[in-house]
């Protein structure tokens, strides 16, 4: 633990915590040790791990990168977090991210973007832009990160690290700070698909007394999973990955990694997701909607920043969002707003809805074809600082691979295949059928 505080100093200028405190880690891992004097055998005992700052904690503040949460201390611990302490892991404090999660570049954070490792002029991806940074830059072996419409794939895949999203409604989402609920999901990364197995172990289980949509699954030890033949494995490769706006040193560092599997064994199969385009409008339309409602909590009376000048409630109200909430924010909460609203609700969000269910089956349709689907996480590699900034609608287009599994609530990861131009990291992407994380770790423990 005290290697990582070490490392988590010296290399301050990624921007990749938000909250350090090393009385808290060494007074964990000094508990952690006496554990493992006592004979117990947690699996992740003594483990450094890092939590994206959308995770409730009660020993660091938890701001999920908003100033409308600057200094907010939490009661309780997030589940995910909890958990992962009963396993045995020491928490080495809190990681950046985009504001409420929102974004893909990590510059919506009120507290500064986060410098991708490889290359500081460039962004690290988002909005786990820190927890991909962190494991990237070894100021943690692991991290939390949360994934809405890809926040946990690309950011790893910029910063050339695994990750993992789990079937929607395998980890708890209770103290998870909320955007998009019916889409955010928890997940692990790490070094590689056996450590995300790992931490995912731990992290997945029912919660049904604090999350109504967690599943009623056990939890697993996706670790046992890993080391099989992938022999004959089916591998489906989706045509609309590979249109036009895919770079083209992506898809060569892409099409090495398919080679590499046809190597190993597997069959490459083409497959059809053909509302691949139209996850885009449908996801910016179902999540600002779902964050508009989320976000109503922030209002000054219960939670973080309250204006400090005010005439009336409202005028305290309006004075408190305005004040504490970032552009990203407020543009999210206006679409919502206007897309939830009387008379628009059937032309947006019912539609929406309607379009969801189609990516949803085409995904059915395409897992009587094949075991797992591989392709780009993102259309380009890491892009710079400031490149995309103040152009929403590029950020939203650079979501493109990640959003269908999203928005189908399928198993999606991401794990580093190579390398683009400038040296900067390839992620693949390889999506599993509902409930099947360990076929999916287990492929991509395969290459690795
Ligand atoms: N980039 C997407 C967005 O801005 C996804 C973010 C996420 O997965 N949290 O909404």
């Amino acid at each position: 633990a005290r290697h990582f505080l070490d490392r988590a100093q010296a290399h301050a200028g990624l921007g990749a915590f938000l909250a350090v405190d090393p009385e808290v880690t060494l007074a964990q891992a000094r508990a952690a040790d006496e554990r493992i004097a006592a004979g117990d055998t947690a699996p992740l005992l003594g483990v450094p791990v890092a939590h994206k700052d959308i995770f409730v904690t009660r020993d660091f503040p938890s701001t999920a990168g908003s100033r409308m949460l600057a200094g907010y201390r939490s009661p309780f611990d997030a589940t995910v977090v909890r958990k992962l302490a009963e396993a045995g892991a020491v928490s080495l404090g809190k990681l950046n991210c985009d504001e409420f999660a929102m974004g893909s570049s990590n510059e919506n954070s009120a507290f500064g973007p986060v410098k991708n490792p490889w290359d500081p002029s460039r962004i690290p991806g988002g909005s786990s832009g820190g927890s991909a940074a962190a494991v990237a830059a070894r100021l943690a072996p692991a991290a939390t990160a949360t994934d809405t419409g890809g926040s946990i794939r690309q950011p790893a895949a910029f910063c050339g690290v695994t990750g993992i999203k789990p079937t929607y409604g395998r980890a708890s989402r209770h103290g998870m700070i909320a955007f998009a609920s019916s889409l955010d999901q928890a997940g692990p990364m790490a070094r590689s698909a056996q450590d995300c197995a790992l931490l995912l172990s731990a992290m997945c289980g029912p919660d049904p007394d604090r999350d109504s949509t967690s599943l009623d699954r056990p939890a697993e030890d996706f670790g046992r999973a890993l080391g099989r033949s992938i022999e004959g494995l089916r591998i489906g490769v989706p045509r609309e990955f590979f249109g036009e706006g895919l770079a083209a040193d992506v898809r060569e560092a892409i099409d090495g990694a398919l080679g590499e599997y046809q190597k190993l064994g597997a069959r490459l199969v083409e497959i059809s997701l053909p509302r691949t385009e139209l996850s885009i409008p449908v996801y910016y339309v179902i999540a600002p909607a779902e964050a508009s409602s989320n976000l109503s909590r922030f209002d000054g009376v219960k939670f973080g920043h309250r204006a400090r000048d005010y005439t009336d409630l409202l005028d305290m109200y309006k004075k408190t969002r305005a004040e504490g909430f970032g552009d990203e924010v407020k543009r999210r909460i206006m679409i919502g707003t206007y897309v939830l609203s009387h008379g628009y609700y059937d032309a947006y969000y019912l539609q929406a809805q309607k379009i969801r269910r189609m990516v949803a089956d085409d995904f059915r349709q395409a897992f009587s074809q094949c075991d797992v689907i591989a392709g780009p996480v993102a259309p380009t590699v890491a892009w710079k600082l400031g490149e995309k900034s103040g152009d929403p609608l590029a950020n939203y287009l650079a979501d493109i691979f990640t959003l269908p599994a999203s928005l189908a609530g399928l198993p999606g990861m991401s794990l580093p295949c190579g390398f683009g131009a400038g040296g900067l990291p390839v992620g693949l992407q390889l999506i599993a059928d509902y409930f099947a994380e360990g076929a999916l770790l287990n492929a991509a423990h395969a290459f690795q």
